[in-house]
């Protein structure tokens, strides 16, 4: 790592954690005392501080409110039984928002701003990390365009910043999911692989639309014959048919390339999985379904780790899984959260500790 950056520390004066209770906490509903901002303009990044969680003072011809020049990450910080904290793959997420940053044409933000800056926020809120099972304290590092100006153009101007959130189980219940045929997600050549703010301001009617029918997200599929399977929402998506654990490809560019993927791999491998990353058409799947093959169905986010899919909808084909049944999705959740909450060894080098 460079060397560390100055980054100015403004404390707040109390704490509202003196009247925050931990129990039945919605996702990203609550912020911790502190957060993090830093600007760039003239070509570099300045005012790196961290200072009371509070409201931004924006002009209303802010870019990004009106071109979504705007990008964010979704990281988690847990505690081990002495109270020590650590960030989970924190260098991943760095990696990526960088690779997003290039694609939605924005300044990279240094490695000493966003691990530091970063360390040192989740250090100073660090009593908002939860202890329960299935609780963490969830990290938002964004940035997006500040210059004020309706011209589309990249902006002469970024703000980035860290807000914390401590947070539950996402989907406390195995989900419902609908295979989406008519909308899409990402497009060869479009943003799909960014984490960019409006890939999911497009979701959003999709999922509507599924809530209508009765599930709880959709399953997309590619956008050009709406028959290879890409992802859930935000999560990507597992397979597991026989001893082999499919999940997509990623080198259309159209599939976000998640953290918990790449773990998830990791995991099944060392559980004795083949692991399979190819296109996997719908149909191969019903195909699997039909044969008595497919026997777990779950899709890998930060936010919702690993989160069982008790049905798959195409068109009018309905597969219903027993998931109380199932055992490798729920070991593979176990090893990760052992992994995430101290319990076994780090023998994968991911947990950075504050
Ligand atoms: C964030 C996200 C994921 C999961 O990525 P993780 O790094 O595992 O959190 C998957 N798909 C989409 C669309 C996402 O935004």
């Amino acid at each position: 790592m460079v060397a560390a950056p100055q980054i100015n520390v403004q404390k707040a004066e109390t704490s509202k954690l003196q009247s925050f209770s931990f129990e039945n906490l919605p996702f990203g509903k609550y912020f911790t005392d502190h957060m993090l901002e830093a600007d760039y303009e003239d070509g570099e990044w300045k005012n790196i501080e961290i200072k009371p969680y509070q409201p931004l003072l924006l002009d209303p011809s802010t870019a990004a409110i009106h071109y979504g020049q705007a990008i964010f990450e979704g990281i988690k910080a847990y505690k081990d039984n002495e109270g020590n904290a650590f960030i989970f793959r924190p260098i991943d997420n760095y990696k990526r928002f960088n690779i997003s940053a290039e694609r939605l044409r924005m300044p990279p933000v240094p490695e000493e701003v966003f691990m530091e800056g970063m360390r040192l926020l989740v250090q100073i809120d660090k009593n908002w990390i939860p202890n329960q099972d299935d609780h963490s304290l969830y990290i938002r590092p964004f940035m997006f365009s500040t210059e004020a100006t309706l011209g589309v153009k990249p902006s002469d101007s970024y703000k980035f910043m860290i807000i914390l959130s401590p947070t539950g189980p996402y989907y406390s219940k195995p989900m419902r999911i609908y295979v989406e045929e008519k909308f899409s997600r990402a497009a060869p050549g479009g943003i799909g692989f960014a984490k960019a703010a409006g890939n999911y301001a497009s979701s959003l009617l999709p999922a509507a639309e599924a809530h209508k029918l009765g599930y709880d997200q959709v399953l997309w599929t590619d956008a050009v014959e709406h028959k290879y399977v890409q992802e859930i929402g935000t999560m990507n998506v597992f397979f597991i048919i026989g001893n082999k654990a499919y999940t997509p490809e990623l080198t259309s560019g159209t599939i976000l390339a998640g953290v918990t993927r790449d773990s998830a791999i990791t995991i099944l491998k060392e559980m004795g999985f083949e692991i399979i990353e190819d296109r996997i058409s719908i149909d191969d799947v019903i195909k699997a379904h039909k044969a008595g093959e497919l026997r777990e169905v779950f899709g890998t986010g930060t936010a919702a780790t690993i989160s069982p899919i008790k049905e798959l909808r195409y068109k009018d084909y309905v597969m219903e899984f027993d998931v109380s049944k199932w055992i490798v999705s729920p070991e593979l959740k176990r090893n990760l959260n052992d992994i995430r909450n101290s319990k076994v060894a780090d023998r994968f080098g991911w947990m950075f500790r504050v």
